[in-house]
């Protein structure tokens, strides 16, 4: 699946099954939520603290709720990804294509 066919499925089911999106600012809020549910994961996972019983390790799952909830943003902000993220790959590529590789830090 490529990112605009993610973009139109997820618009299909918005249409088919939400009735219509949450307002903007809900789904930045919801955003952020699904943000907070990752860090719970990752701070279990690799972090010091620890699963509670019947708590699952859901990564996937809470990554997959963070890039849905940013597809329906992009959709209803009309951004289209792809091209944004062309542009990031590009910018980066321009600005740190020699920074990381001369971080002494991130050797060894
Ligand atoms: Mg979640």
């Amino acid at each position: 699946m490529t990112i605009k066919e993610a973009q139109e499925a997820v618009d299909r089911w918005i249409k088919e099954y939400g009735v219509r999106y949450f307002s903007e600012l809900t789904n930045m809020a919801v955003l952020t939520e699904e943000v907070g549910e990752l860090a719970r994961v990752m701070a279990r996972k690799y972090g010091d603290q620890s699963f509670k019983p019947g708590e699952k390790d859901n990564l996937g799952e809470e990554m997959a709720d963070i890039l849905w909830v940013l597809l329906c943003l992009a959709n209803q902000t009309g951004v289209d990804l792809t091209a944004e993220l062309e542009k990031s790959l590009e910018k980066k590529t321009q600005r740190d294509s020699l920074r990381h590789i001369h971080n002494e830090k991130l050797k060894a």
